[in-house]
């Protein structure tokens, strides 16, 4: 495991055992529920989901130094309590926007300490979480960063953009070359994964009187973001499964997202009946869908009405799951329709 300091634990804190640490610092959950000085740091807690929960990143600026003494205390065990507070929750859909909200955030740091300018330490450790967070052996060349062709595949199969395909690349003796920003978008999806799994594996704790008014408020807010559409047996596989990812609270890729919104607009679904189905994915924003939904509708931006894209395309995005009752259909829009 990653040995770290005071620096990493702000920029990383969801590399610290919450319970051990608490302890290491001499704190006590009991303490949060029952000192009043420490309800800015339950207080901040709660902040730091409800951000998430709209898709806001979590904002702290680490490296202000006449901060730094006080900072710890605050910024760490805010993270930490958030993780008490989701537990007790119990709410799925929360702990997917947190996850992929503090993986976003921890992105900046990594991608600054990448760089290394100032501190070659600080460069080291970004490595070493690339080496034992997502097993990729990540070494500085000149301005970029090299990566092994079969560790870059691994990871550069959830994205769809031409720019993240092989082929797009300069590769030289079996290593792609990355800029120190594509090098952490790389890996978004893992460490918010990881993220999440942590804070899904931790043990649920005991509850305390002053938690619980702020619990009941996050269950209420996870409800209002849970939507479960039922899947139309009408609806071709492809379609069915972005459906699922959305309704698990997991991300669905732009392509994704394109697809499903060309076809419900496509089988006469209104903007309005469409965009509650987006409520779950973790970086929802209201006005962002209703904006791209409109697009594709044709309703603004240049009045055309985007089709559903073809078979092939959706293959070639990875978002095909095929099944017989396809039947050589060349486009989604056609499942189900009798066959001339
Ligand atoms: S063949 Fe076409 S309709 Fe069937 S799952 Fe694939 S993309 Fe969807």
């Amino acid at each position: 495991m990653i040995s770290f300091g005071h620096d990493e634990i702000v920029k990383y804190p969801f590399l610290a055992e919450a319970g051990q640490y608490l302890k290491d610092q001499g704190f006590t959950l009991e303490q949060f529920a029952t000192d009043p000085d420490l309800q800015i740091i339950v207080d901040r807690a709660y902040e730091r989901i409800e951000s998430a929960s709209q898709g806001n990143i979590y904002n702290y600026k680490v490296d202000d130094s006449s901060n730094k003494d006080s900072s710890l205390p605050l910024e760490v065990f805010s993270f930490l309590i958030a993780i008490i507070l989701l537990k007790l929750a119990g709410m799925n859909t929360l702990v997917s926007r947190f996850s992929l909200a503090e993986a976003r955030r921890a992105e900046r740091f990594l991608e600054k300490d990448l760089v290394g300018k100032s501190n070659k330490t600080n460069e080291e450790f970004a490595t070493k979480i690339f080496l034992d967070l997502f097993s990729i052996k990540i070494k500085k060349n000149g301005d970029y960063f090299t990566i092994p062709i079969a560790d870059y595949l691994k990871h550069a199969v959830h994205f769809h953009e031409l720019e993240w395909k092989l082929i797009n690349r300069h590769v030289e003796n079996g290593m792609v070359f990355l800029t120190p920003h594509e090098s952490v978008r790389l890996t978004r999806k893992q460490l918010g994964n990881y993220i999440g799994t942590r804070i899904r594996s931790a043990q649920t704790p005991e509850s305390f009187q002053v938690f619980e008014e702020k619990v009941a408020k996050l269950v209420k807010m996870g409800k209002k973001l849970t939507v479960t559409t039922t899947i139309s047996t009408e609806f071709p596989p492809c379609i069915k499964r972005a459906i699922e990812v959305l309704n698990n609270g997991e991300n669905l890729s732009h392509s994704g997202r394109f697809m499903l919104g060309t076809f419900l607009l496509g089988r006469g679904q209104t903007i309005e009946q469409i965009a509650p189905l987006f409520k779950n994915a973790p970086d929802y924003k209201e006005r962002t869908t209703l904006y791209q939904l409109k697009q594709l509708s044709g309703e603004t931006g240049s009045n055309t009405k985007y089709a559903c894209p073809s078979c092939d395309k959706i293959k070639s995005n990875d978002l095909c799951f095929a099944i017989p009752e396809c039947d050589n259909i060349i486009n989604p829009m056609q499942f189900g329709k009798k066959r001339l």
